[in-house]
């Protein structure tokens, strides 16, 4: 039987791993994807204390490669359950795993913008992701939807490649660092499409622009795009916890700073939980939370 299962490998659970195993654990990674969760699409993190300017797939590696170094053991495998008990079960496609304590650190997934056609355009000119496709539209005209740090980063990233840039967002405030604003409006090929939602996508196979809602006029204006990069939020993904872990209307796990749910001895770390700041920095500073108590249950 392993001591902990940390469910997700992203910033919050390999930081957890870390710890767990650093503590003397036995810690099993059970991932869906790949390691590394969101920070891998980030082009430049500048934010993180302690190191001046990496790009989220290095940081993510360097984490990956710490917990795998400490005897991190990953199953690439979706986890469709959780039993409690004085031993509890993580149930995935493959078979059933014993542990002692878990760390729920499922972070979250893109939101959608959820307009018709959004799906068939994936990869005709809609994205998610500004670091992995950028470079396929180097040249060209692109949007970018969203006003987070995301967006705001996605821009700037973008706006080295491309001909031009959108930057379409609902208000005229930015949710996303002032910093980022400031240096997005310093590049002449950005121009601020605000106050402004997205109603249409436009094309027949592809992509060829969007119809946009301006909310003071109330008039709609086309804008003619070869690329559309939507940057809107994460949502997240616990609905297999749902019968024994309390969750917020948003599907968020309720838990607070000390990383507890409801259920004694299953912990939440990172983007998964209710909480207010979702940094890189707060993820890690979970795991390290999560895992510390999850190893005292364990003992
Ligand atoms: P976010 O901060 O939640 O921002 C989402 C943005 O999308 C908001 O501006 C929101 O508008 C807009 N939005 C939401 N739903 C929408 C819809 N249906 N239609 C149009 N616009 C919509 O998401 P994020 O930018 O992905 O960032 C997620 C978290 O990661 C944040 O905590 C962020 O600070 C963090 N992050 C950190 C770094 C870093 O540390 N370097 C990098 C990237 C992200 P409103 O503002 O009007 O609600």
């Amino acid at each position: 039987m392993t001591d902990i299962i940390i469910i997700g490998a992203g910033t919050a659970g390999l930081s957890a791993a870390i710890y767990a195993l650093r503590a003397g654990k036995s810690v099993l990674l059970m991932e869906q994807l790949t390691y590394g969760g969101q920070i891998i699409n980030t082009p430049e993190v500048e934010n993180y204390p302690g190191i001046k300017s990496i790009s989220g797939f290095d940081f993510a590696q360097g984490l990956y490669e710490q917990a795998e170094a400490l005897g991190a053991e990953l199953k690439y495998e979706q986890v469709t359950g959780i039993d409690d008990g004085e031993v509890k079960k993580v149930k995935t496609s493959s078979g059933e795993y014993e542990c002692k304590a878990i760390i729920l650190a499922t972070g979250a997934k893109n939101r959608p913008l959820g307009l018709d056609k959004e799906t068939e355009f994936i990869g005709n000119g809609i994205s998610y992701c500004a670091t992995c496709d950028g470079a396929f539209f180097k040249g060209r005209v692109v949007a970018v939807n969203g006003g987070g740090n995301t967006a705001l980063e996605d821009a700037l990233f973008l706006s080295n490649y491309c001909k031009k840039v959108y930057l379409i967002h609902r208000r005229d405030e930015f949710r996303g660092e002032a910093k980022q604003v400031d240096k997005l409006k310093e590049k002449e090929n950005i121009e601020f499409v605000l106050n402004a939602t997205i109603t249409e996508l436009l094309g027949e196979d592809e992509l060829s622009g969007v119809r946009v809602h301006d909310k003071l006029s109330g008039e709609d204006k086309d804008i003619e795009l070869d690329g559309l990069f939507i940057a809107i939020g994460q949502m997240p993904e616990n609905a297999a916890f749902a019968p024994l872990i309390e969750l917020d209307k948003g599907g968020y796990i309720v838990a607070g700073e000390d990383c507890r749910t409801n259920v004694a001895g299953i912990f939440a770390a990172g983007d998964c939980r209710t909480k207010t700041v979702r940094q890189l920095t707060t993820a890690a500073a979970d795991g390290a939370v999560a895992a510390l108590a999850a190893c005292a249950y364990a003992d």
